[in-house]
């Protein structure tokens, strides 16, 4: 089932539209997301960057240091400066954030990692599968995403 979801920044100048259901939704304890979101998590719903249609405005990047010496990219409306999403040094996907999407209930995430450094007050679903660091999507994601994650791939390969 394919859902269209909406979502933006606080200022309303920034809007955007899933054209899909996310390729996976991760829900990352550590400490940059912590860091970067004031927060104890965040939620990354992993999704090809095609398919974040831009309905207004137009995120501005901006390359934030984490922890390892390595940046990530990290997309907010210029005005209000809310991150919307990140690229993780592969820019055909994109990270949105699962908390600017009008209604945030509308995704769950399907994995939790860098549990590490969760909170130690968050008591994750038992449901849900948690990694002390990462995992490897080609055990975990459905055959679906992995196949659209390869098209993705093909067609940076062919320059498309
Ligand atoms: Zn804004
Ligand atoms: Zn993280």
């Amino acid at each position: 089932m394919n859902v269209a979801r909406e979502g933006g920044c606080a200022c309303g100048a920034v809007r955007y539209r899933l054209a899909s259901d996310p390729l996976f939704t991760n829900c990352c304890h550590c400490l940059n997301c912590q860091r970067q979101t004031g927060s104890a998590f965040v939620i990354n719903i992993l999704i090809e960057s095609d398919r974040v249609e831009l309905l207004a405005g137009d995120p501005r990047p901006l390359d934030v240091p984490r922890d390892d010496g390595s940046t990530q990219r990290i997309f907010r409306c210029p005005t209000c400066g809310v991150a919307v999403y990140s690229h993780y040094g592969y820019p055909k996907v994109s990270f949105v954030r699962g908390g600017t999407l009008d209604e945030p209930s509308s995704v769950a995430p399907d994995v939790h990692i860098y549990t590490r450094s969760k909170l130690p007050w968050i008591t994750l679903p038992e449901a849900a599968p948690a990694f002390d660091v990462y995992y490897d999507s080609k055990t975990l994601w459905p055959a679906a995403s992995l196949e659209r994650l390869q098209a993705v791939r093909d067609s940076a390969r062919s320059g498309a």
